[in-house]
């Protein structure tokens, strides 16, 4: 930091940006996080006569957001609820739970929240994650489709020596696999890790680099970029989808039919017929790569309650809701592909963000590590088909009353 007078003064600190001698991201380095965030703020008033008194009103502070954010001029504030309890049997998640959710949109909570009464009246819902597996695919420069092979086998045979060099950058991490793939000149080779209780990103870039300079330094094979996109990291990918990404993780329920009619108004037939024409045939139809109602509305507010790249809500909310009208039941589940999520490092880290964690008791690492993270997983999931069942429901009960009044009873 500067020693200069007008270090603690936003006023001054702003005037030197607009007069050049400052840059709005070196601010940090001349004044404290605070003040720094405040000289932005004059500016931002300055220069565009918007008033940013609620941005600047936030009650952490700046420089515990440092790894976070740059150009820091104060926060977003969203409105954050809950939902529950609901009671979840996990092979992590094991209790009742209310789960925090940050959202602007209204009657989300509300929805989300009955199911989860329906869920609880019905006993609670079962939850597994089934597969582990944060991902990096950095993309490999070849002559040709011999050398792509030979690359190929060489990666087949020495996994445990990538194995090593990548394990070496991380305490926690374990690479699982490494999966090749090869388009003309280009290969591809997939890293495969338990991140444990981090969401993994940044872990598994640093493991990944180590691994792919033994690539470059054995083979011929030169690296073009460490994401090859075939990860697939923040965008919408068949990949994620079959294969996979951070948590693949099921919740499902069984209702008694005397609860879907009581509570929700309906029949397990109607609401199984609104899951299979909506969610099934209207998605295939539509080339969807989701086959939900509204699963991201759950996945994003949990994301942002809880300190999650709120980015990954793309692949985050890839689900499947499967519903069943069973004799005297109705048998509902959803199945989240590629949930990547953590209860350590990034967002996760922020007062508000920590404190939600703290709601679900999983702040932090788990005990063995990696469990948290599966916990965090499996109740998203239950928050899931909360929602996908209250939103069914509404559907069902909705076209049961149209049919009802078009049949004059
Ligand atoms: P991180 O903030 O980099 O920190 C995670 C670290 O926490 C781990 O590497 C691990 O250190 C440590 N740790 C402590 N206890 C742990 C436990 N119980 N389980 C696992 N790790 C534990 O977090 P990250 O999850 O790797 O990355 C998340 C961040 O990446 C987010 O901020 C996200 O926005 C960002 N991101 C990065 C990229 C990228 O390409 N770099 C892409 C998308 C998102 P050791 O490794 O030393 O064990």
């Amino acid at each position: 930091m500067a020693d200069d007078s007008d270090s603690h003064d936003p006023d001054a600190i702003a005037e030197k940006v607009r007069e050049g001698e400052l840059r709005l991201h070196e601010l940090d380095r001349y004044a404290d996080h605070e003040t720094a965030a405040a000289a932005r703020r004059r500016l931002l008033e300055a220069e565009t006569d918007a008033d940013v008194d609620a941005i600047g009103d936030y009650t952490f502070d700046a420089e515990q957001a440092d790894a976070n954010i740059e150009n820091m001029v104060g926060a977003a504030q969203i409105p954050m609820g809950v939902a529950g309890p609901v009671e979840v049997a996990g092979g992590a998640a094991d209790g009742d739970y209310y789960l925090p959710l940050a959202t602007t949109e209204g009657a989300l909570l509300a929805s989300v929240n009955r199911g989860c009464s329906v869920i609880a009246t019905a006993g609670g819902a079962d939850a597994r994650v089934t597969e582990t597996g944060m991902t990096r695919a950095p993309v490999f420069r070849v002559a040709g489709v011999a050398e792509a092979e030979e690359v190929v086998s060489w990666v087949g045979e020495n996994t445990d020596r990538l194995r090593e060099a990548a394990e070496s950058t991380t305490n926690h991490g374990e690479l699982l696999d490494v999966d090749s793939y090869v388009v003309g000149d280009s290969v591809f080779l997939r890293f495969v890790y338990d991140t444990k209780d981090a969401m993994g990103m940044n872990m598994v870039t640093i493991a990944t680099r180590e691994a792919a300079e033994i690539v470059e330094d054995e083979t011929p094979a030169s690296l073009v970029a460490l994401s090859g996109n075939l990860c697939t990291d923040k965008k919408p990918a068949a990949i994620n989808a079959i294969e996979g990404r951070g948590r693949s993780v099921t919740a499902d329920v069984t209702i008694p039919r005397e609860t879907v009619e009581d509570r929700l108004h309906t029949t397990p037939e109607a609401i199984e017929e609104a899951n299979t024409r909506k969610n099934l045939v209207g998605s295939a139809k539509a080339g969807s790569l989701g086959f939900n109602a509204h699963a991201a509305n759950v996945v994003a507010a949990a994301f942002l309650a809880t300190g999650q790249d709120a980015a990954q809500v793309v692949e985050g909310s890839n689900a499947i809701t499967t519903i069943e009208a069973r004799d005297d039941d109705l048998y509902a589940s959803v199945s989240l592909a590629s949930l990547e999520v953590g209860t350590v490092g990034g967002g996760t880290k922020l007062p508000t963000q920590s404190e939600a964690l703290d709601v679900l008791g999983l702040r932090g690492g788990g005990d063995p590590a990696g469990s948290n993270a599966d916990a965090l997983a499996e109740i998203i999931a239950v928050g899931a088909l909360a929602g996908e069942l209250s939103l069914l429901a509404a559907l069902a009960s909705q076209h049961l009353s149209s049919a009802h009044e078009d049949l004059g009873r």
